[in-house]
């Protein structure tokens, strides 16, 4: 029941709808509205009055198009024609001229007299259609915000897809969104992750939650497995409850990151299984080292320390030189240089020294900068080292004592002589000539030079050079030198060079030079002697062919001698008799001549016969001395023999010791002034004799005494004239005194006087025979070999 107290336009106008009745009239605007009440005025901005002056279309819909304007005809149209009640959306203009969007619910009623009126209700619907219109804005702005995802995207409802954006596409391997739509989500997923994504799925739909990122394994359409990563949130669309996912494809990252993990595990084992210590450590400010912030198991296990103790500790702690300024320089090296390699010496927990070389780098360690120490330890390099400079130095030494020189050279320069070599150069400074070409100091003799190219030609190729003779010139000195080279291609402090071992054989070239000459002049020497034999011989021949006439001469100068003496005397016959005399002597003459000659001859030819016996000397030589004492005499010179041994028997040739005995009175006699004289002396020596002839002529200067008994030598040739002589006598004299065995010397002083003194030895022949002398005494023998002898004195 509608309460009394309130009239029927309150009523309408309370009501939260807008509502109006109208009918249909005659005149414009051919419909009029009855009721209008207070909501259609809101809505419209028109009272009743304005649009029944005006009409509805015209106010309500002034851009209304012909058609919209029909479609509100055929409404009415419609409802009379017993449609009961029509719904529609329509917009209007408000007075104000906004844009109202309207639905108009309209039916057909009728009045108590039966009049036909339209009653509608008119419900705003403009917050309605823009919040419509918001949504489809929002809708489009998601869909071109997954569209540009770079993740695929998928609306899935539980079981099938109903979105998918392009880059879903693109990571299934599909050629268009549709092949995805209402496909099976996990169709798509490995069967591994089935039971996991399934979960996941319910529990972002059912429990809205978002789904925090996962990975798992995806199958594309070709079968290809990659991987990704998954989220997803809860999504209501349409009034549905969808899960929103969101796929990344992480299939390179990974690999990356597999190749990281591995390429980290690799770096680790090396760290840890390298046998070198490494420490890492991280450089402060003021370049202050860091504590250790790794260290591999060979630091440990070298150093002592465990990985605890070692972090504890800073390179500063385990090296010993401990100075400040060092570290420093080292850490400025590394920044700078980006590298250093220095050497020290670090110290264990236990203090032990251990030498090392220390290689530090700055080094990445996940995206920071540390510095990356590596420490060898170098005892045994040290070790060897040493050693083998010790065996360099024995090495060097026993090179310094070898008798050859050592050379080694490069293509260009001289690197290393030892002492010999250096010598070879002309130097004993080793500074003046390594590093500079050995031409400078050696050039190849021009007739060694092709040799010289042809072998250094084989040591490039075949590495080696057999021993090979080499003829240089030293620039210093011109000096030719003989050489006699190896060489051998070799290593020297790391770069290609030749070693030389050179012996000097010029010495021995020298020798081999004077042999061949030798050999050439003994050659020419037994061509000599060979001629010399038969000069001998035939001088020896000649000499007794000239013998013969000069004999035949004296013959017949001694008959002229009995003819002229038979005669008588008178001056003819006494100047007939001095030319004989001197015919005489002269002839004499000749023959000691000839008698030396071929004494001289015999002797050099070694065919000089001795007539030894065992004979009483003392007699020998006194008998001969007294037989000439006459001669002398009568030259006014005393003659005096004088003995201390009356008998002495020696194994000798008489007749040679009697022309020795002549032979140096002759002389004695020659060189000695009337009123003179001369002292024959023998003394007995025990195991020799000695015979001595001294005289108290002129003497022999101390200068000439030692060539008297060459042959051929007269001390004064100037007194040649004066004292005849062929300068022989001594000679033959010496060369008969020992054939005994014996020797002869002279004492004498210029102008007092000369002494000859013969000393024989006492040997005697094994058949104890004693010859007499006297035996063999022949006066008129002895008289010729005097008048021989004594040839050269005029008395
Ligand atoms: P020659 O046959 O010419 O005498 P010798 O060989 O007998 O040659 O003597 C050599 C030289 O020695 C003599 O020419 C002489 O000058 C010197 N001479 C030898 N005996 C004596 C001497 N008793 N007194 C001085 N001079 C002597």
């Amino acid at each position: 029941m509608i309460n009394e107290t309130l009239s029927m336009s309150q009523i309408i106008d309370g009501i939260s709808e807008g509502l109006c009745v109208c009918h249909k009239c005659e005149e414009y605007p051919y419909i009029k509205f009855t009721v209008w009440n207070q909501r259609m005025v809101e809505i419209t901005g028109y009272t009743i009055e304005e649009i029944n002056e005006k009409g509805w279309v015209q106010v309500l819909s002034p851009t209304a198009t012909d058609e919209q304007k029909q479609k509100v005809n055929n409404l009415i149209h419609m409802i009379k024609k017993g449609e009961h009640r029509i719904e529609e959306e329509w917009n209007i203009m408000r007075k104000n001229g906004e844009e109202r969007y309207i639905i108009l619910s309209t039916s057909l009623v009728t009045n108590k007299d039966d009049i036909e009126h339209i009653l509608v209700l008119v419900r705003d619907i403009t917050k309605q259609k823009h919040m419509e219109e918001e949504l489809k804005e929002i809708n489009y702005r998601f869909a071109t915000l997954f569209e540009v995802s770079p993740d695929a995207v998928f609306m899935h409802d539980g079981e099938k897809i109903i979105f998918a954006n392009s880059a879903a596409v693109k990571l299934l391997g599909a050629e268009k969104v549709s092949d995805l739509i209402q496909s099976d989500f996990f169709r798509f997923v490995h069967t591994y992750y089935h039971e996991l994504v399934k979960r996941r799925i319910v529990q972002v739909k059912e429990e809205k939650e978002a789904l925090s990122c996962i990975q798992e394994k995806f199958i594309k359409l070709n079968g290809d497995i990659i991987d990704v990563e998954v989220s997803g949130v809860p999504i209501i669309y349409g009034g549905n409850r969808y899960s929103l996912i969101f796929v990344r494809d992480i299939t390179e990252r990974v690999k990356t990151e597999l190749e990281l993990r591995k390429s980290r595990k690799k770096f680790r084992d090396l760290f840890n299984n390298i046998s070198d210590s490494i420490f890492i450590y991280r450089i402060l400010e003021g370049n202050k080292c860091s504590t250790f912030i790794e260290a591999n198991n060979a630091a440990c296990n070298r150093y002592g320390y465990t990985r605890e103790e070692l972090y504890k500790l800073t390179p500063f702690d385990i090296d010993s030189v401990k100075d400040l300024d060092t570290v420093n320089r080292i850490t400025n090296e590394i920044n700078e240089k980006g590298r250093t390699i220095f050497q020290t010496v670090h110290v264990t927990k236990f203090g032990e020294s251990i030498p090392v070389e220390i290689s530090s780098m700055p080094f990445d360690m996940d995206g920071e900068r540390v510095i990356l120490s590596i420490a060898r330890d170098i005892t045994e390099r040290i070790k060897q080292e040493k050693s083998l400079r010790e065996s360099e130095e024995r090495h060097r030494s026993l090179i310094e004592m070898l008798p050859y020189a050592v050379f080694i050279r490069n293509d260009e320069k001289l690197l290393y002589a030892n002492k010999l070599g250096l010598g070879f150069l002309g130097t004993d400074d080793e500074e003046e000539v390594v590093n500079r070409s050995i031409s400078e100091f050696l050039v190849p003799h021009p007739d060694y030079e092709s040799k010289s190219n042809e072998n250094m030609r084989f040591i490039s190729t075949n590495g080696y050079l057999p021993l090979s003779e080499e003829k240089y010139i030293r620039q210093k000195d011109n000096k030719i030198l003989d050489f006699e080279t190896v060489a051998q291609k070799f290593n020297y402090k790391g770069e290609d060079a030749v070693i030389f071992v050179v012996n000097d054989i010029s010495k021995r070239k020298e020798n081999e030079e004077l042999q061949r000459k030798m050999e050439e002049k003994t050659k020419l020497l037994n061509q000599a002697k060979e001629y010399e034999k038969l000069r001998t011989e035939f001088f020896a021949n000649i000499s007794h062919e000239l013998r013969t006439p000069i004999n035949v001469i004296l013959s017949a100068l001694q008959l002229c001698n009995l003819k002229v003496d038979s005669v008588g005397s008178g001056e003819g016959i006494d100047k007939l008799k001095r030319y004989i005399a001197i015919m005489k002597q002269n002839c004499y003459r000749l023959i000691r001549l000839i008698n030396n000659l071929i004494d001289v001859t015999k002797i050099d030819s070694g065919y000089i016969h001795m007539n030894l016996n065992n004979y009483n000397i003392v007699s020998i030589v006194e008998e001969i001395t007294l037989s000439v004492a006459e001669y002398i005499e009568n030259k006014g010179i005393s003659l005096i023999f004088d003995t201390d041994v009356e008998e002495k028997i020696i194994a000798c040739d008489p007749e040679k010791i009697e022309r020795i005995v002549l032979n140096l009175i002759s002389n004695a006699v020659k060189f000695t002034a009337p009123g003179g004289e001369i002292l024959v002396t023998m003394s007995d020596k025990g195991s020799s004799i000695s015979i001595s002839v001294k005289d108290t002529g002129i003497g022999i200067p101390k200068e000439k005494q030692k060539y008297i008994f060459e042959r051929f030598i007269q001390v004064d040739k100037s007194l040649t004239r004066a004292r005849e002589g062929s300068g022989i006598g001594l000679s033959l004299v010496k060369s008969m005194v020992e054939l005994h065995k014996g020797n002869i010397k002279v004492n004498s002083k210029y102008g007092r006087g000369s002494e000859f003194i013969v000393e024989l030895p006492v040997t005697l022949l094994d058949n104890n025979k004693v010859v007499n002398n006297k035996n063999r005494r022949n006066i008129q023998g002895n008289i010729e070999k005097i008048s021989v002898e004594f040839s050269d004195i005029y008395f």
